[in-house]
């Protein structure tokens, strides 16, 4: 697919969030080529921590212009980002294909790193992308205010609040931070009206869609293992919510993905 990606006038599904790196081989290549297949032009990758940071930066290498990565400590993680693997990380976000600090943020609902260390290494993580010039990709588990807190903390900075479940005042809140804001398959679930009512309230120029693969695969899909193909599914149900066609959700969906992570600021 080379590395241009966009041609004037067309609109492109990209998958703007899935941990490529938690596929194991073949599947991760066949699950590629059905996303290709299925018209997904681009993947964006986010690390998590020790276990995929390298394969993350890898895969980007190896699919230069089809797959981007972001490098990053999820909040699960932060307990682990000691000194020696902030260095690394440092190294890392300027590798070729690194379009992203990402995948960072608190998250109070599995406490997996102790909130003290989630909220230094998310504010560490903010600088280094401000510093970098790059944007980041925002997880965020019942631990909403503090997430705001940690944002206000680092004014200017660029991002995607990802598989964002927070309805239409939360929307509002993070748009008026400057940030983008990220859909995932949940849009799909019956029971996830947040998800549709915030799908609903993005503006246009700040709609992401993302499958957050292998986890939270749509309709019909749903509790088997998700892949950047069913973005599609993603982006016609946005699609529905939003009463727009499937092509005017490509056409912002893309145009936003190349304005956050592709552009130079
Ligand atoms: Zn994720």
């Amino acid at each position: 697919m080379g590395t241009r990606i966009h041609y004037a006038g067309e609109g492109f599904l990209i998958d703007s969030h899935a941990h490529l790196a938690m596929f194991p081989e073949p599947e991760r290549s066949a699950a590629l080529e059905r996303a290709g297949e299925a018209g997904v032009q681009a993947v964006l990758v986010p690390a998590t921590g020790r276990e995929d940071l390298d394969l993350v930066a890898e895969l980007a290498g190896l699919e230069a212009g089809r797959v981007f990565a972001a490098i990053g400590f999820h909040p699960h993680e932060a307990a682990r980002c000691d000194a020696t693997w902030k260095r690394r990380v440092e190294r890392m976000v300027a590798s070729p294909g690194v379009v992203a600090v990402g995948e960072i943020g608190l998250d109070y609902h599995y406490d997996h790193s102790p909130r003290e260390d989630q909220r230094k290494v998310l504010a560490w993580q903010l600088g280094l992308a401000r510093e970098h010039g790059l944007p980041v990709i925002l997880h965020h588990r019942e631990a909403w205010q503090d997430f705001l807190a940690a944002l206000d903390a680092a004014p200017g900075v660029r991002g995607v609040a990802h598989s964002f479940t927070e309805g239409e005042a939360g929307v509002a809140e993070v748009t008026g931070r400057g940030l983008f804001v990220g859909i995932s398959g949940m849009v799909t679930f019956p029971r996830a009206d947040n998800v549709r009512e915030a799908a609903k309230a993005v503006p246009a120029g700040r709609l992401l869609v993302e499958t957050d693969s292998p986890y939270l695969a749509p309709v019909p899909h749903r509790g088997r293992r998700n892949e950047p193909a069913y973005v599609k599914l993603v982006a016609e149900a946005v699609a529905r919510v939003r009463e727009v066609s499937l092509e005017t959700v490509e056409a912002e969906t893309d145009a936003a993905f190349r304005e956050l992570f592709l552009a130079t600021p």
